[in-house]
């Protein structure tokens, strides 16, 4: 037992830590690309584990397994990052890179044996699959910083991989036996560079977990299941900034808010499921009606808000009567005739060529205050502010 022991042990055990933490990540949310990094890990440890700690096997039949281990980890490696992405893995052509480079590898473990020749035979297979990560990610767009970190460590990998080898073996000439091999100063920087890659890859694999955690719970945070729309925090979040880029770019923005109509009346007379398909209804209505980068909320029981980025008075006006007399149409077969309620809805709009407009607040409390008018008047009815008719409604307002 030497030092060059325990540093074979290295890998075996880096692979088998990370394995560990991203199995039990994996238990607590499920999600492919966790499962998936666990096993890279594992096979990872395995590969080491055969070839450098426990040769049962005589030395010339090891190589096999280990090698298979060593692919499998670019492997399910690459499936790790590229199915974070929500991209298709290229199964097929990464079993078709391992099987040729195994394929290959054994001719020249039983054929023409040449340690040289199956170095690079197994790197340039890694390499490959670590290419097909970088060809994967090529066109996503990098958004955190990790995701850039992540593309860079496939990039990094591949040439790694495949450069490494040919350089070394210019350099040291190839080996007489595994002993020269083992105590190489290729074997040497093999270990130690895989470590650190193992390492930093692991790293920021798990980064990326924890980002992608916490986006999910902020979304969950922000959003109402039932109408499928924001929430008022949501809404507020991101209504503001939206609200925010507008004036800074001199565009109009309108805000709408909708109150259904005598809602209590349907709630208590036909239960709060009937109420809450009718909000489920009126959310599917809104997302359908609005166009591309509204903001749109329940921000309270049977309170909705839509804000507009663009929308000038008109625009606005037209929106609003679209989802005023669209909810019926919307209502039908989700809702028992005649149980659809109406709507009432008040619009505000900050105009860059107007009065400078107030924080978010200030436009809420505008629309709010032509909502009140048009249920005052009789419901079922747009109003704005300040308050004026838009158009009369049809059953009699
Ligand atoms: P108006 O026309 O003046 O708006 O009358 P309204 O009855 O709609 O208004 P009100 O504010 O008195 O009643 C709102 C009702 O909405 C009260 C409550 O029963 C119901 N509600 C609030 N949140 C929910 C919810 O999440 N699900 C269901 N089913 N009902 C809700
Ligand atoms: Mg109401
Ligand atoms: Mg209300």
């Amino acid at each position: 037992m030497n030092g060059q022991f325990f540093i074979s042990l290295l890998n075996p055990g880096i692979g088998l830590l990370f394995a560990a933490a991203f199995f039990l990540l994996w238990l607590n949310r499920r999600e492919r690309y966790v499962a998936y990094a666990a096993a890279a890990y594992t096979a990872s440890a395995i590969a080491f584990l055969i070839q450098d700690v426990g040769p049962v096997l005589p030395m010339e039949l090891q190589r096999l397994p280990a090698n298979i281990g060593f692919l499998a980890t670019g492997i399910f490696f690459a499936a790790a990052i590229i199915r974070r992405y929500g991209l298709a893995v290229p199964w097929r052509a990464m079993g078709v890179t391992a099987a040729l480079s195994t394929a290959i590898f054994i001719w020249f473990l039983l054929g023409h044996p040449s340690i040289a020749a199956r170095i690079l035979t197994i790197s340039t297979g890694a390499g490959i699959i670590a290419i097909m990560i970088v060809i994967a990610l090529w066109p996503v767009e990098k958004r955190h910083l990790i995701d850039r970190v992540l593309f860079w460590i496939a990039a990094l990998s591949a040439l790694n991989l495949i450069v490494r080898p040919v350089v070394l073996l210019s350099l040291t000439g190839g080996f007489d036996n595994y002993v020269g091999f083992q105590q190489s100063v290729y074997w040497t920087t093999v270990q130690f560079s895989q470590a650190m890659v193992s390492i930093a890859a692991a790293i920021s694999l798990m980064v990326a977990v924890a980002i992608d955690r916490i986006a999910e719970l902020r979304r969950e945070a922000d959003d109402d299941d039932l109408s499928g729309l924001l929430n008022r925090r949501g809404f507020e979040a991101q209504a503001a900034a939206a609200l925010g880029r507008c004036r800074g770019e001199a565009r109009p923005v309108a805000l709408l808010i909708a109150d259904l109509d005598h809602f209590k009346r349907i709630n208590d007379s036909h239960g709060h499921a009937v109420g809450d398909a009718i909000i489920a209804a009126f959310g599917a209505h809104v997302r359908a009606t609005g166009p591309a980068g509204m903001v749109a909320a329940r921000i309270g029981g049977e309170e909705f808000a839509l804000l507009v980025p663009g929308a000038g008075i008109e625009a606005a006006r037209r929106l609003a009567e679209a989802v005023r007399t669209g909810l019926a149409p919307a209502c039908a077969g989700r809702i028992p005739a005649g149980l659809c309620p109406t709507a009432s809805l008040g619009i505000a709009v900050s105009d860059p060529g107007g009065a400078p407009g107030g924080p978010l607040s200030a436009l809420m409390h505008e629309a709010d205050q032509a909502l009140y008018e048009a249920k005052r008047t009789g419901r079922n009815r747009v109003r704005t502010f300040p308050p004026k008719p838009v158009r009369l409604a049809a059953n009699g307002g």
